[in-house]
This record gives structure tokens, sequence and C-alpha cells, in this order.
């Protein structure tokens, strides 16, 4: 596709530059590090893109690095997803992925290292006690009774938290920073918890769990990357990330920097909300083409390139924002516009007989793959005397504005040849169930000799060797630009995000490889889907030909 190949410039790659000609850092080391409690979304694609993207362009590494630190939560499969979804959108991260479990041993040795030095204790505080400890916005905390603990005690009680002589939530650790600082995160943030649950690293070892905070500067911090960069809602917790670093002994310096998430129209980008379409069959399953996830684009049609090319056009900025469903489909219609092959699909026939076309005749045309690349070669469709085509490119009447078959007038059969509407059969509805028609034999892949003027094309397929298919039209699955703004999310979910059609396609099409992207011509494109069998195909579309998005001045 036409990728806009300037190599992007953004606050933070202006931040290495200057690092690097200061001589901070021989090597840029980044990190993606995501929870694996649900699988990715395209919010994470733009995190990916940044981290690994960085890493190509500056000829350093990025790692993949699970951040699992609350086992309830987590779950191999999501592990295994946010994998593979990496490595489908084109990238490598460096060595082996990595887990904050890895560093379980080393994060409990830096927390006892911290109540050495007089810097954390152990609160046996109610949960209630220490919110209301905790103070506002605009009142300053209160220490806790539990915060002149001595050393010695506190090793003690740290030890049983770890041999699990407390019960879930009868104490943590808590760092001893400042119970009136103007940042919440800072007042004796909880480091450590006891949780007892089954690690899908660690399995049963440990029943106390490093909080996120903790773990994550730490963890940064051992890998040896440079620059740490997370999404905005991070910004306070900078002050303890910094603070952990300058308080433990560890070599490296990573630091963190903050850049704004996206926020796409017409879906929803949390992590617990797309959870919640998933448990309660909103949609079918994590990779429903509707879903924003990797997973659903991939099962959509896009393609790595389309995912990249949108991460690219986005940019990366500190300025929270609103990204149109436009952008992200103007970059898989570009990349299919350009890659994909064309097909003949009807998707609501109506059937033609051509009356002076030999019943028994099969006449195999041949067709382009795509009209501005030869090299994508051709394909041969069956003609026959009976066809389909779509009810709405009919009509008994029209004006000279309808440029398809009308009764009486002629219209091209696209690949094909030029007929002319006889007269219709119709059922106790009054609706047309058959068009008889004429054709000229002397116009296969020329305009007719007498120079008549035939301005329509339709797209059509053999009402005999045409495949079923079940073709499923996939729309936005809100029926508001910012769902997550509403007071439940679930209900402004768009009740006609799918459609299923009970269309025919071109017999080429039983040899398209699952997720491989069609153009059915004049209809959109259309991504072969994994349901597929030898007896129905199954095809979803990826996205119409035209921007139906675009706010038309309203
Ligand atoms: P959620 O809030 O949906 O649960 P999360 O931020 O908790 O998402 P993580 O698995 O922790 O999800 O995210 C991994 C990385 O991806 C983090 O660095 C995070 O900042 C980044 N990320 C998550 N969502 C977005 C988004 N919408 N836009 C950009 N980056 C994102
Ligand atoms: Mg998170």
């Amino acid at each position: 596709m036409a990728e806009t190949d300037i190599r992007p410039t953004n606050f933070i790659r202006q931040i290495i530059d200057k690092d690097l000609q200061a001589g901070l850092h021989k090597q840029i080391h980044t990190r993606f590090p995501p929870e694996p409690n649900g699988y990715l979304h395209i919010g994470h694609a733009k995190s990916i893109c940044l981290n690994f993207g960085i890493a190509q362009d500056y000829q350093g590494t990025c790692n993949l690095r699970f951040d699992d630190t609350n086992p309830d939560k987590e779950d191999i499969d999501y592990v295994n997803s946010i994998k593979n979804d990496v490595h489908w959108l084109g990238f490598e991260w460096e060595g082996d992925a990595r887990y904050s479990s890895n560093y379980f041993d080393q994060l409990h040795a830096y927390a006892t290292e911290l109540i050495e030095k007089g810097l954390a204790y152990v609160d046996f505080s109610t949960q209630e006690a220490m919110r209301e400890m905790r103070g506002t916005l605009t009142q300053p905390g209160q220490n806790s009774p539990y915060r002149d603990t001595t050393v010695e005690q506190n090793l003690v009680e740290f030890k049983k938290m770890t041999a699990g002589e407390y019960a879930e939530g009868q104490c943590v650790l808590r760092a001893k920073i400042d119970m009136t600082s103007a940042f919440m995160c800072m007042r004796d943030p909880v480091i450590y918890r006891v949780k007892f649950a089954h690690h899908h690293q660690t399995g049963d070892k440990w029943c106390v769990y490093p909080m996120y905070d903790f773990t994550h500067c730490i963890s940064d911090a051992i890998e040896g990357i440079t620059h740490s960069l997370c999404t905005l809602e991070f910004q306070d917790n900078r002050r303890l990330y910094d603070w952990v670093i300058d308080n433990i002994d560890i070599q490296s310096q990573p630091r963190q920097y903050e850049f704004s998430r996206l926020n796409l129209e017409y879906t929803v980008l949390s992590k617990r909300k797309l959870i919640q379409l998933v448990e309660e069959d909103y949609v079918h399953g994590w990779d429903d083409p509707r879903m924003p996830t990797i997973a659903g684009l991939r099962r959509r049609g896009y393609t790595p390139d389309s995912v990249r090319e949108f991460c690219k056009r986005i940019g990366v900025t500190k300025m929270d924002n609103m990204v149109e469903m436009g952008m992200l489909e103007a970059c898989i219609r570009e990349d299919l516009n350009e890659n994909a092959n064309r097909a003949m699909a009807v998707l609501s026939p109506v059937k033609v007989v051509i009356e002076n076309y030999p019943a028994d005749q099969v006449e195999e045309l041949t067709a382009a793959n795509h009209p501005n690349d030869e090299g994508k070669g051709t394909r041969s469709i069956p003609f026959t005397q009976e066809v389909l085509i779509e009810a709405d490119d009919f009509r008994e009447q029209a004006n000279k504005k309808f440029k398809r078959l009308v009764l009486g007038k002629e219209v091209r059969l696209r690949n094909a040849y030029v007929i002319k509407a006889e007269r219709v059969e119709k059922n106790a509805e009054g609706e047309v169930t058959t068009i008889y028609c004429s054709y000229d034999p002397d116009t296969l892949g020329k305009d007719p000799a007498d120079g008549r003027k035939v301005k329509g094309v339709i797209h059509w397929v053999s009402a005999s060797k045409a495949v079923p298919a079940e073709i499923r039209l996939y729309d936005r699955l809100f029926t508001t630009p910012n769902p997550a703004a509403e007071e439940n999310f679930v209900d402004c979910i768009n009740p006609d995000s799918l459609i299923v059609k009970n269309g025919w396609v071109e017999p080429s099409l039983l040899d398209a490889q699952i997720n491989q992207t069609v153009q059915f011509e004049r209809t959109g494109y259309f991504c072969k889907d994994k349901d597929s069998n030898e007896s129905k195909l199954v095809f979803n579309r990826t996205v119409g030909l035209r921007d139906t998005w675009a706010k038309i001045g309203d």
C-alpha cells in the first residue's frame, strides 16, 4: 500500500534524540508491557508500534514483558494471544518473552531493602481505616499507627506475610513516603499484598504479590529499559516510579514518559468493557469482527500493514482526543484497493433468464483479478443461461440516473455480455421473481457493433455454478460516538451491527484462503471467515468501497 514513508517524529523521539546526543545511552531499549488479562486491542497496537517502532528505527531493542502481578485476572490463553498478535503485527521482541513474575525474588529482596532502610512498613489497619487516613485531593492524609514500627519488627512481619501467616486483607506492606503529598500515589502506597492465588507462571510459590507501581519501575531497571513509555494516566505515578528507583540499590535509571491513549469513535477500548461484551455474549468472542481487538480486526480482514499505517497516521502526542473510525477504515480501504483481488458476489439475488442463450451451455469467461495490476493474473468465471443479479440493480421503470437494468433497456454484465430486459415474472406479493432477458452475443469484451451506447455495468453470478455464501455485514458496534461516556455503555449497542445475508459467490472463491480478503465488485471488501467449509462459504465485510462514515456537514 501507499505507506506514508517519512519516519514519524514525535515528542518521545525528540527526547531520545537529545538523550543520544548528550551521550546518556549507547543503545535505546524499550518494552511493551501488557497485563495478560484480556486480548490486545487497537489501542495496544498504538503502544506496540511506538515501542517496537522506536527500537527498530534506533537499532535498539524492545522487550515483550507480561505485567503479571494480578494472578486472579490473568490467564495463559491471554499470554498466548498477545504473543500471537504482536507477531502478526510484524514485530519481534528481544530474546524470550519476559514476565514481571520472573523478578518476584528480586522484587521481594528490594522490598526487604526498603524495610531495612526504614522506608517501608507492614500495616495492619483495616482497609476502611486506611481509606480514611488517606485523605482527599484537598485534604492531607494521616499517618498510620503502624508507621513507626521498628525495622526489626517490620522484617519479622514481612517474613510472616510471605510465609502465609496472615490472611488476605489482614495486612499490607507500604512504602513510607509522605502522607501529606499533593500526589495521592505518594501517600504511603501499598507495595505488597497478601493473595492466596495460583499464578500462571509461578504456581503456588507465592502468597504475597507486589503491586504494579512497585513492580513496573524495578522490572524496567532490571531489563535495562532506557525509555519506559506509558499512557497519561500514569503521569502522577512517575513520582513513585522515580522514588522507588532512587531508593533501592540498582544500577540502571530508566525514565518514564507518558503519551495519550488512543480513543476510537463508536467503540470501547477498555479491557474491562471488552471482557463484559464477551462474557455477557453481546459479541461472539474476543475475535468477533466487530471487536476493536487485534484478533477481531484480523478476522474482519484488516492487514498488519493497515493497522501499522493507522498507528503512523494518528501519531503520538500528549493530547487526549477521539479518532474517527473513518481514519482506521481509510487505511484498510487503501491497502485492499491496491492489493485485493476482485470477484463477483450477489448478496440479495433475483434470477435472470437469458432466453436466447443455449440452456445447456457453460462458457468459461476470463476476468482480470485486478483492474490496475496485470501481475495478479486472471480467473475464469462460468457463464450460463440463468444468472443472478442484485434485486436492487433492476427496476421496471427508472430515470436516466439509474445506470443499471431497466425493463426494455440494456446493461452490461461485468466481464460478460450486454443483456436487455424483456419481461418479468412476479409473485403474489407483486415482487419480481424472474427477469427474462435477451443477450447480444457480439458484445463480449467489446461495445455493440451498431454503436448503441450501453452505460451501465452490473455484477452477476451464474445461477447454477455459483456457490452459496453466508455474508456477514458488519457495522459499528455502538450507536453513539463515545459509548464509554454513557451511563451504561451496553445500552447503546447497535442492534444492526451484524446483518447476515445468504448470497452467492463465483466459484473461484472456493480456492480463497481463510482470512484472505477480496473486493466483491461494486459491493465492498470481504474476508473469508474461518467458519467456511466445503459446502458453505462465509465472508465478513471488512469495509465498504467508500467512506460512509464521513461527517457530511451535520
Ligand atoms: P485497559 O485500561 O484497557 O485495561 P491497560 O492499560 O490496563 O488497558 P495493559 O495491558 O496494561 O492495558 O497495557 C499495555 C500497554 O498498552 C501499556 O503500556 C498501556 O499504556 C498501553 N495501552 C493500553 N491501552 C492503550 C490505548 N488505548 N492507547 C495507547 N496505549 C494503550
Ligand atoms: Mg494496565
